[in-house]
């Protein structure tokens, strides 16, 4: 550290890229900027995002990614305006990352390697100025007199405990998902301590276990299919898109995408089931009339052939046996309350959710620091004047689609302006 460092005008905890962005932004600014990170490395789990790829954010348009966006899209928009797709996209470019375009307007780096994201991020912060100390486990802050002075932290080669005094603080810790990476929640544990509420924390983005499992199609993956979600016997919700089976149940882009429904359902008891249209583009009609014509062109085939003409091979056996067929049974027995049944299984293969996946797994964390207790023009706390929090440490989590990170990086920026205009008493308009 600096020499002179004495009191810090800003001192952000956790270099991931919620407190990357902030850091960045409030060193920008002319504050002195420390940022401790408790791994050895900064951005750890940033680097294994969409599977080591990184899909940093969406070109959807602010409004239709508010919508994807829970327990309160309008939180967020101000943050949004600060500092959006189109900003980060022209950062990463100033460092050297470009970016690419895919399908569902997901946007990763033309390279495909989620670590060049993470180094050009540390690379911009500390152009700013930023002070990044690694192996730094901040333990608790410090508050005099209602307001944040400092904290404290373990570091890694040493028994004294590093003490860091402060203008301002920024929590930006994450969630408490894919622990490893050095989310373990320990900023809930802080905002607690200094008199915010905490929203019940969950998994979410998670796979989900089911009865029956079908483990016989364990690592079949499905494109192009309908998943419906039904609470207490009512529809809720539908995904189109991927399906994948595992040992225990499903995955895949739709399961993620309902598992946060999912996850609160069964906390409340109810009883949560799925069922799966294998055949969306196919109303039942046309369906009927297909299965019809099939059994005509092969009269004296088996229940498998047949069955391989509609389903990828890994699920024959799962339908013959829900169908209390033998998979060498004549393609015949087919007909009547069988052709019934075989279609109500096409369009509605039903699962019964027994349960999901932890923590070690879950993509992110539903629930946190309460919105009640944070002013969305500054992301600055409503209980300690000079705190400031952003990233998923928040209560807001988004689908997939690189919803996530964008929050983390707008909620990072504004967080971070905010605080360096408190430390420097920067009064007046909105920075350059
Ligand atoms: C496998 C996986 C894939 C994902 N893929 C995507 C994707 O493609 N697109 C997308 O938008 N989102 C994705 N996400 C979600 C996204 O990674 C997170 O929402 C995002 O990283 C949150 O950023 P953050 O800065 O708030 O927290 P984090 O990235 O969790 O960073 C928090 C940092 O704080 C540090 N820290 C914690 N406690 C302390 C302490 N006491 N002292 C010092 N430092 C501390 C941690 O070590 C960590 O480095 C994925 C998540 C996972 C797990």
């Amino acid at each position: 550290m600096r020499p002179e460092a004495g009191a810090w005008d800003v001192v952000v905890v956790g270099a991931g890229p919620a407190g990357l962005l902030a850091a960045g932004r409030a060193a920008m600014l002319g504050a002195r900027v420390l940022l401790l990170e408790k791994m050895e490395k900064p951005a750890r789990k940033l680097r294994i995002t969409g599977k080591g790829r990184a899909n940093i954010t969406n070109m959807k348009a602010l409004e239709e990614q508010l919508r994807e966006i829970q327990p309160e899209p309008r939180f967020l928009r101000q943050a949004f305006q600060a500092f959006f797709n189109r900003d980060l996209i022209a950062l990463l470019e100033g460092q050297g990352v470009a970016t690419k375009v895919e399908r569902g307007d997901r946007v990763f780096p033309a390279s495909d390697l989620a670590w060049d994201v993470a180094d050009a991020l540390v690379a911009w912060a500390t152009g700013q100025g930023v002070e990044i100390l690694p192996h730094a486990r901040v333990e608790r802050l410090v508050i005099h007199e209602g307001l944040f002075t400092g904290l404290v932290a373990a570091r890694k080669a040493s028994r004294t405990p590093l003490e860091i005094e402060a203008r301002c603080g920024i929590l930006a810790t994450g969630g408490q998902s894919y622990p490893a990476t050095g989310s373990t929640g320990d900023g809930y544990r802080f905002a607690e301590a200094t008199g915010h509420r905490i929203e019940a924390l969950r998994p979410s983005l998670v796979r989900i276990e089911t009865r029956p499992a079908q483990v016989g199609a364990q690592g079949l993956t499905l494109k192009n299919v309908n998943l419906t979600l039904w609470i207490d016997g009512r529809k809720q919700a539908s995904e189109f898109g991927e399906a994948e089976f595992t040992a225990k149940g499903l995955a895949g882009a739709s399961v993620l995408r309902l598992s946060r429904k999912i996850v609160d359902a069964m906390a409340a008891g109810r009883k949560v089931e799925l069922t799966l249209d294998l055949k969306p583009a196919l109303d039942p009609a046309k369906l009927e009339a297909r299965l019809l014509r099939d059994l005509e062109a092969h009269p004296g085939g088996t229940c498998t052939a047949l069955l391989r003409s509609l389903l990828p091979a890994p699920l024959v056996a799962v339908f013959c046996e829900r169908l209390g067929l033998s998979p060498s049974a004549p393609a015949a027995q087919l007909q009547g309350s069988k052709r019934k049944q075989l279609l109500g299984l096409l369009k509605e293969l039903r699962f019964v959710v027994t349960g999901h996946g932890g923590w070690e797994e879950a993509i992110v964390t539903a629930g946190g620091v309460s919105l009640q207790d944070i002013d969305p023009r500054t992301m600055g706390s409503r209980k300690i004047g000079n705190l400031y929090f952003a990233g998923e440490v928040l209560d807001l989590d988004a689908n997939t689609g690189g919803y996530n990170l964008q929050i983390a990086f707008s909620t990072g920026w504004l967080a971070g302006e905010a605080a360096a205009r408190k430390a420097l008493a920067i009064q007046g308009p909105p920075l350059g």
